[in-house]
């Protein structure tokens, strides 16, 4: 751990269960002995009420100066024209890789257990452009934009961690981003590469995921993967996320705001707990990182103070108390 240095974080603890959750987490992240300092922000409808901006301009600001966010999930309302916050945020500082590992956890009786995948996620182009628009009443064309530049830098990013990691990746999609990823393969002749078409990539994730190690992914597929190969390992409760770009990094988990949940003390902090893993490891606090992520592999051997949603009865906030008691 670095001895004095303080981390400025940006907070956004979202909606529904974001609050429950990123509570839980900011007490495990300040028992780890590393210090920060919250800069906490409301976004989406929340931010609204209070500022009258979806996204208040000191958030902006707040991330600019940081660098480093860690958020939980925000609510974007269905219809109406409702711009995600999640998609804004990402588009505005750039943070154009989602990184997504899929791993289990000791203690989870899962249909495939061992299983180690890695989810490179476009995540700025595709459908999350927001281009649409009424073509005649009642028919709806919605643009999807694949560019090169945006194809072939998160290429390079897949490459370049399955170089660091020695992993390799396998592609999966079309046209112009399939190409740019072959042309980026050629100056990494070291990393086996391979093409797969997205829908039997469902079936064979389901049926066999050995057979894979990193998915280089355009943002809807990569989207729809992570919560599938989030069902491998134990659901949406379990899986972390980082949105990365050149300047800024955004941590959050890959559920949703879980409206259906949401107040009632049983959502599952382990996603959000596990991308402060990564945001530690991004800050540069690795013995921090491998203490709390030590403590929450205890819990899950245990068995004893598991959430509902991978087969116990523990609320939030005794999970986290388990936690912090791992760590002690
Ligand atoms: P969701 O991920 O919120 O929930 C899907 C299912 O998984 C629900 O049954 C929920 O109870 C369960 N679940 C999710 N997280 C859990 C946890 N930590 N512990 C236990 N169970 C958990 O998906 P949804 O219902 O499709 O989306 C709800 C809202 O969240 C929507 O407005 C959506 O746009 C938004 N959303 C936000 C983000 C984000 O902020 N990054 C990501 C995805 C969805």
């Amino acid at each position: 751990m670095s001895e004095a240095k303080t981390h400025k974080i940006t907070l956004i603890p979202g909606d529904g269960i974001g609050p429950e959750v990123t509570h839980a987490v900011i007490r495990i992240l300040e028992a780890t002995g590393v210090k920060f300092e919250w800069e906490r922000f409301a976004a989406g409808a929340e931010a609204f009420e209070i500022h009258g901006e979806y996204i208040p301009a000191a958030l902006y600001e707040s991330i600019e100066r940081n660098r480093v966010a860690l958020k939980g999930p925000v609510t974007t309302p269905i219809g109406g024209g409702f711009k995600s916050i999640n998609v804004t945020l990402r588009k505005k500082f750039d943070l154009f890789a989602n990184f997504r590992p899929i791993k289990n956890l000791p203690g989870l009786a899962t249909h495939w257990p061992g299983v180690d995948l890695i989810i490179v996620r476009e995540n700025t182009e595709g459908e999350y452009v927001g281009l649409e628009h009424e073509v005649v009443p009642g028919v709806v064309e919605s643009i999807k934009v694949i560019s090169e530049k945006g194809s072939t830098r998160i290429a390079k990013f897949a490459f370049e961690y399955a170089r660091k990691h020695g992993r390799n990746i396998m592609k999966l999609s079309d046209g112009l981003f399939l190409r740019c990823a072959r042309k980026v393969a050629e100056g990494f002749p070291d990393i086996f590469y391979g093409e797969q078409l997205i829908d039997n990539t469902c079936m064979q994730l389901v049926m066999n995921p050995f057979q894979y190690d990193t998915l280089l992914l355009e943002n809807l597929y990569g989207d729809i993967v992570s919560d599938l190969c989030a069902g491998l390992v134990g659901g949406l409760g379990l899986v972390p996320g980082a949105n990365l770009g050149v300047e800024c990094a955004i941590f959050e988990a890959v559920h949703g705001s879980a409206p259906d949940i949401a107040g009632k003390d049983v959502a599952n902090p382990t996603a959000l707990l596990q991308s402060a893993v990564l945001m530690l490891r991004h800050i540069d606090e690795p013995a921090a990182a491998d203490k709390v992520q030590h403590a929450i592999e205890t819990v899950y051997a245990e068995r004893k103070t598991l959430t509902r949603d991978v087969g116990g009865s523990a609320g939030t906030s005794q999970f986290a108390d388990a936690v912090l008691a791992a760590m002690a």
